[in-house]
């Protein structure tokens, strides 16, 4: 391709309201353009790089086994009704209806639809095992779309289904995606590793994501050094250390006045944080509920809301905690009666806790679990934070922030057994059949590729995925001779299977480089009159700063070496 012929300009400045590098250079690149908040066009250059990382996703799929299909955008609502999903994806689901007023969903997966169709489709446990794909566009109504491609409405999405006739096939097929996954990372130059991770909305047992580390991400990984253990900070575990175990002292209530926070406590008593219990108030479901954990550790809301099998959960505000009866800065479970009480089990490693007396200015000393009071449910709900010691060795744990850019799911049985996808097995009996779920963003990964292969002056792209492998600039274009040799490396290039985008723009030397730098195209190819004099061009790799002066006459042959292997 001519730079001349090609659609789409570079820009000089930063876009205003980009945070992160690779949203800053895919705008200034000409890559991407956004229509409306969280949806995007991708130009030329960057569908190119798509329709790559698709081909590579594509490949790694089939070589596993997986078979491509296509599911449609438009659905019907009642198949998210029966699944329970249309409730559970709430506002983020764009939902329509049709000129009969049926009810339509826009989907932002297809678990049921392909559940749907497998039911259709399969009878016998001959049929399986299967495993099914496609690459689509999902909407989904974010409420926060942010960061360029990592965070959109509108995004085009690898999603395999697997179908087994028992959990133990279905490791097996877990394990050959997971497999594939790693593959296509590595293939499209994403550095990745893979962490265990929240089921979420999709549900099910096991699920990993994986997370191509960089600064930029949103993603908060826990990760130990020592063992590897690594996972999302929103299932992470932490080891809590027990605390010298007193015998259980009387309990005796103490004036506290002005003494509010955990720190207020500790100043006061002179006791670490970990000899207290603090009380955190939500507000989950139409009511408030209190959570109790020891002071020096902090609650994890996504374990807290799985723990209460919460559909929405935030923070009570004032107003709810105080028409609730509760003495913010003095609460504890301790003689609170008609209000749900979860604790973590970290309640149960210590004892003679200073805890709130549920009067204002009033705390207890030696309180102890159970003697003392009664929670619901304890359970682990405690937030891994840099520091705390892993589960699995004790070493101190590392935090890490990440991209997710591939989230698996062992799903089980249950979308099967409510969408009635059943197999008759050996001995003719009814079962449901064994699903997994694989997702790869496709968008997101290009952007996390970017944000791992860049510099100040522009993006920086591997070869596997880079729109073009090669940039070609004649300087002084103009020049009869600059331009032959140009045209004629342009063409034998091309016809020996190398992607070349040519710039054959009659712009000085500085604009030239500035553009080739901020495209970030993998390999350079420079003609001047200067170098030809002496039967050479130069080449340079855009990760490296030093110059390869080649003769003419082997450059086909170099340029193959450096794009084709
Ligand atoms: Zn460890």
């Amino acid at each position: 391709m001519r730079i001349s012929l090609l659609f789409g300009k570079t820009l000089r400045d930063d876009p205003a309201d980009a945070e992160i590098a690779s949203h800053r250079l895919m705008v200034r690149a000409g890559l991407i353009n956004q229509i409306v908040s969280g949806v995007y066009s991708y130009l030329p250059l960057a569908w190119r790089s798509v329709r790559k990382i698709e081909n590579i996703i594509r490949e790694e799929m089939d070589a596993a086994g997986a078979q491509e299909l296509r599911l449609p955008a438009l659905q019907p609502q009642d198949i998210w009704d029966k699944s329970g999903r249309n409730q559970v994806f709430g506002e983020d689901m764009f939902r329509l209806s049709d000129r009969r007023d049926r009810p339509l969903v826009i989907a932002p997966t297809h678990e049921e639809a392909l559940t749907n169709l497998v039911a259709a489709n399969v009878s016998s446990y001959r049929d399986l095992p299967i495993t099914l794909y496609q690459i689509q566009t999902k909407f989904r109504d974010e409420p926060r779309p942010r960061a360029g491609l990592i965070r959109v409405r509108e995004f085009d999405m690898k999603d395999a289904y697997s179908f087994d006739d028992s959990e133990h096939r279905l490791d097996a097929s877990y394990t050959a995606m997971r497999e594939a996954y790693k593959r296509i990372y590595r293939r499209c130059g994403v550095s990745a590793i893979m962490v265990e991770a929240d089921s979420g909305a999709i549900g099910g047992k096991d699920s990993q994501e994986f997370m191509a580390l960089a600064n930029a991400g949103e993603d908060t990984i826990i990760f130990c050094e020592s063992c590897k253990y690594a996972a999302n900070v929103e299932i992470a575990k932490v080891s809590i250390p027990a605390d010298k175990e007193d015998a259980p002292n009387d309990l005796k209530e103490v004036s506290t006045p002005g003494v509010k926070t955990i720190e207020d406590l500790t100043r006061f008593f002179n006791i670490p944080a970990r000899k207290t219990l603090k009380a955190v108030f939500y507000w989950t479901d139409g009511e408030v509920v209190v959570a109790t954990i020891r002071g020096d550790l902090e609650v994890n809301m996504t374990k807290l809301s799985n723990a209460l099998e919460a559909s929405d959960i935030r923070l009570a505000t004032p107003d709810e905690i105080a028409s609730a009866g509760l003495v913010a800065g003095s609460a504890s479970p301790v003689g609170l009666d008609g209000i749900r009480k979860i604790a973590d089990y970290s309640i149960e490693f210590g004892t003679n806790f200073v805890v709130g007396a549920n009067v204002e200015g009033r705390h207890l000393q030696n309180t102890n679990y159970p003697r003392d009071f009664e929670v619901d449910k304890i359970t682990d709900i405690a937030l891994a934070e840099e520091g705390l010691a892993c589960e699995q060795c004790h070493s101190p744990l590392e935090t890490r922030r990440g991209i997710e850019v591939g989230h698996i799911f062992k799903l089980g049985t249950r979308y099967s057994e409510l969408l009635g996808a059943y197999f008759s097995d050996a001995d003719d009996k009814q079962r449901p059949i064994t699903m997994g779920c694989y997702g790869i963003g496709v968008g997101r990964l290009l952007a996390a590729a970017i944000e791992q292969n860049h510099d100040e002056n522009g993006i920086i792209f591997p070869v596997s995925i880079a729109p073009y492998q090669v940039w070609l600039t004649a300087l002084n274009v103009e020049k009869e001779e600059v331009a032959e040799i140009s045209n004629q490396l342009y063409e034998t290039l091309t016809q020996n299977g190398v992607d070349v985008l040519y710039d054959d723009r009659p712009e000085s030397a500085g604009v030239k480089f500035k553009d080739a730098d901020l495209i970030g195209l993998p390999i350079r190819i420079v003609v001047s009159t200067r170098n030809i004099k002496q039967g050479i061009v130069e080449i340079k790799l855009r990760s490296r700063n030093d110059v390869e002066p080649t003769p003419i006459n082997e450059v086909v042959a170099r340029i193959k070496e450096l794009a084709l292997t």
